[in-house]
């Protein structure tokens, strides 16, 4: 047998060739498989009946969809966003009917112990509880039993809170990050595109989780980006960013040092200045980056913004493709086809073209990840169906039973070619269709047994039934058993 290997890796390569995506080729291969039932009929059957040895038709009188709560959520936050990563949570999952337990990040304790005192004084003290604290707090509350886990943070927390729900079997949606590419191309509104980066590349200091990561552009206007955003950080923040009341800090000493680390070694275009004590990392700019250098690695997370420089859109998508899902992708260009390309030929939990962020403030628009960038999404009515189940209810009527002859035992094939004709007429049908295709398939079914019943008697084979014999009528005759009521069809 093929090792799993291989016939992963030739899935994979196969998928990543493009080849299952246009419409075309999907149609086809849907057409290709409906041939495949059609043909190899008898053999699906012979199997059916060699594994389970019995076929149904169900049909539905009142078929809904019930939202439910799923029951008692957990919902961790991060610190970057401290209050809207535990309230946007929070009412879908109170939308949704469910209990919560919300854990608001230590890192940022303010908030945090704001969130603990304010919950109780306006919300059910029972339904909503708030658990303060860090690791030792968060991984005692992640051994006890949850219906579903809400994470946002980082992918190496989101490991830990996965396998913890695996234990339980618990459902997760994972709001990670990653490296968001932003790439610019020649053909654009440089000053705009430059603005729009600007404002969200810098705001809370790079600590935003689909913050543009870093730029890939062609090399002819990599000084001229330069200058733009150098034009629009004195728009933004004066002369003098330090002392701007609209630039922010970095949260603590760790993530400091981490993106201090970040930038050794590379050639700064722009900014570079940096103050330990008040956490301050001046708006940066690396220019001419090795996409194998540090800065490449890891998510930014702060105030600084390589520069990669590539030949084509092909090169950019190549080297978007070549790294792990982004939770969010950037596309700045007049070219609208070359957009669409882009979006065609990557993959990102979201995306905009021609501005940075604002897909993620839309509420008709899911926000999440995809791969390593996360799972699951929310935001307007999506998070009240990621806190809820999504129910099949389907509630029949004792009336018509005749027509559930075409499930009940005993079968043959007389009756399972009439199921067949029922259920592909049903596919297309309004409630009154359903209901004149369920009367017509009962009279099919008694008209079926009768005619099988006379060619018993007429053969003077006595005691045959329906179901005694599948194929017991020559292939003529049955078709014709099956076309004639079928013909009073309106
Ligand atoms: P963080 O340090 O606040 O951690 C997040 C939560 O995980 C906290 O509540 C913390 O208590 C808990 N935690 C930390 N270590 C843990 C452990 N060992 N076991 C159990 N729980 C633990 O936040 P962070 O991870 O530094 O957040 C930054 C990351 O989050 C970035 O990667 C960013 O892109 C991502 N993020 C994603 C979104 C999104 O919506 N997708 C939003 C904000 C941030």
């Amino acid at each position: 047998m093929e090792k799993m290997q291989q016939v992963v890796g030739r899935a994979r390569a196969a998928f990543r060739s493009g080849r299952s995506r246009p419409l075309e080729f999907r149609i086809q291969q849907l057409k290709a498989l409906q041939r495949m039932v059609q043909e190899k009929e008898k053999e699906i059957m012979r199997a059916l009946k060699a594994d389970l040895n019995k076929v149904c038709a169900v049909r539905g009188d009142e078929a809904y969809i019930g939202y439910e709560p799923l029951g008692v959520v957990l919902v961790i936050g991060a610190w970057n966003y401290p209050f809207a990563l535990v309230m946007q949570p929070l009412i879908g999952a109170i939308a949704a009917g469910n209990a919560v337990v919300v854990k608001p990040s230590e890192v940022s304790e303010n908030t945090a112990q704001l969130v603990a005192e304010l919950l109780p004084l306006y919300l059910d003290k029972d339904l909503y509880a708030v658990v303060t604290g860090g690791v030792p707090e968060t991984t005692e509350l992640l051994t006890q039993r949850f219906d579903h886990i809400f994470y946002t943070g980082n992918s190496n927390v989101g490991r830990i809170v996965m396998a913890a729900a695996a234990k339980h079997l618990t459902p997760v949606t994972l709001e990670l990050g990653g490296k968001s590419p932003c790439y610019i191309d020649k053909d654009c509104d440089l000053a705009v595109a430059c603005r729009r980066i600007t404002w969200g590349k810098y705001m809370n200091c790079g600590q935003t989780c689909i913050a543009p990561d870093y730029i890939l552009c062609d090399p002819s206007i990599q000084s001229k980006v330069v200058e733009n955003i150098k034009a629009t950080l004195k728009e933004f923040y004066g002369e003098d960013v330090k002392s701007s009341p609209d630039y922010e800090r970095i949260v603590n000493q760790r993530h400091f040092k981490r993106i201090l680390g970040l930038m050794e070694g590379q050639k700064i275009a722009l900014g570079g200045e940096t103050d330990e004590a008040s956490r301050f990392i001046a708006p940066t700019i690396l220019t001419d980056v090795s996409p194998e250098s540090k800065v490449m690695e890891e998510e930014i997370f702060g105030p600084v913004l390589p520069i990669v420089t590539v030949m084509s859109v092909e090169e950019a998508i190549e080297f978007i493709n070549l790294r792990e899902k982004p939770l969010a992708l950037y596309v700045f260009s007049n070219n609208k086809q070359l957009i669409r390309r882009v979006i065609a030929e990557t993959s990102s939990g979201g995306m905009t073209a021609n501005d940075v962020i604002m897909h993620s403030v839309l509420p008709d628009l899911p926000f999440g990840g995809v791969g390593h960038s996360g799972m699951g999404a929310y935001h307007g009515r999506f998070s009240f169906e990621t806190f809820s189940h999504r129910r099949s209810c389907l509630i029949k009527d004792f009336r018509w039973d005749v027509a559930n002859r075409l499930r009940y035992p005993p079968g043959s094939e007389e009756l399972m070619q009439l199921a067949k004709l029922f259920l592909l007429k049903q596919c297309a049908r309004s409630r009154v269709g359903q209901f004149i295709s369920a009367l017509l398939a009962a009279v099919k079914a008694v008209l079926a047994k009768r005619k099988l019943l006379m060619a018993a008697i007429s053969l003077g084979n006595e005691g045959l039934t329906a179901g005694d014999s599948p194929g017991w009528l020559s292939p003529e005759q049955r078709e014709r058993s099956l076309e004639e009521p079928a013909a009073s069809h309106p």
